[in-house]
């Protein structure tokens, strides 16, 4: 914040050119082999069930739809596992194609116009949502912006697990939206539906209630990764129009 400050009042340039790598205790992507014995341990360790235990040399796959990014597979696998500090990285398409770094610098060629609807979410990632906008991420500059209706929304940002008072207003959001429509999950509650489990409350993931395009994981993602998941929205967008 101070380096930011100092700037503004030197050059007057806050605008900083976003670094795709994390620090060194950012947890990106799981990287590594697992040791057979160790599996069956870290697959148990996982909260949420989005490491699965796999026959090939790797020995897992993480569903990132699911990940919290809490490192406890990490921690069981004894060195073995390690998270990759790629904070860009993953983001994931409704094909399950990984959105790369490359495609992630590219320029937007138009403009996407964005609305927000927090379906039941703890707020963190709302939080993070806002910091996109800061100094430092500098959203705009995309082209960018964020809309207080879905009538004018190319997208729809849904955060938090779908709960049951705020189904009816997703999917009403939805269906108000002009095509080519949108829709990016981001968070692991919306994205994966499990991290406060089943109950009489909460429907699930988002993509139970409306089509999903982009899923956006992390717990919360960081605003890197959801400017990422909206460059790459626009370029869907732009392949639909
Ligand atoms: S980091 Fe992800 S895959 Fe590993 S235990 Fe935590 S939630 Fe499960
Ligand atoms: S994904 Fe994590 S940070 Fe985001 S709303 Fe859910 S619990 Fe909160």
């Amino acid at each position: 914040m101070f380096k930011v400050i100092e700037r503004l009042l030197g050059d007057k340039i806050a605008t900083e050119k976003i670094s795709l790598t994390g620090s060194e205790r950012f947890r990106g992507k799981i990287t590594g082999s697992c040791p057979e014995n160790l599996r069956e341990e870290c697959a148990k360790a996982c909260p949420v069930g989005a490491f699965q235990v796999t026959a090939d040399a790797q020995g897992y796959a993480v569903d990132y739809k699911k990940c919290l990014f809490c490192g406890k597979c990490v921690e069981k696998a004894m060195g073995s596992l390690q998270h990759s500090s790629d904070e860009a990285l993953p983001v994931i398409t409704e094909d399950a194609a990984e959105v790369t770094a490359e495609v992630i610098k590219q320029k937007l060629g138009r403009s996407l116009h964005v609305r927000h609807l927090d379906a039941g979410s703890c707020n963190a990632c709302d939080f993070e949502m806002g910091a996109m906008s800061n100094p430092i991420y500098d959203l705009h500059r995309y082209g960018v912006h964020v809309d207080a209706s879905p009538r004018h929304a190319d997208l729809l940002m849904v955060t938090g697990v779908v709960t049951r008072n705020l189904e009816q207003a997703l999917r009403m959001s939805y269906e108000a939206m002009p095509e080519p429509r949108l829709v990016m999950a981001c968070g692991a509650c919306a994205a994966g539906g499990e991290t406060y489990g089943a109950s009489y409350a909460i429907v699930g993931a988002a993509d139970k209630v409306v089509p999903v395009d982009i899923y956006i994981p992390g717990c919360p993602p960081r605003p890197s990764a959801m400017i990422a998941g909206l460059l790459a929205a626009a370029d869907m967008l732009a392949e639909r129009m």
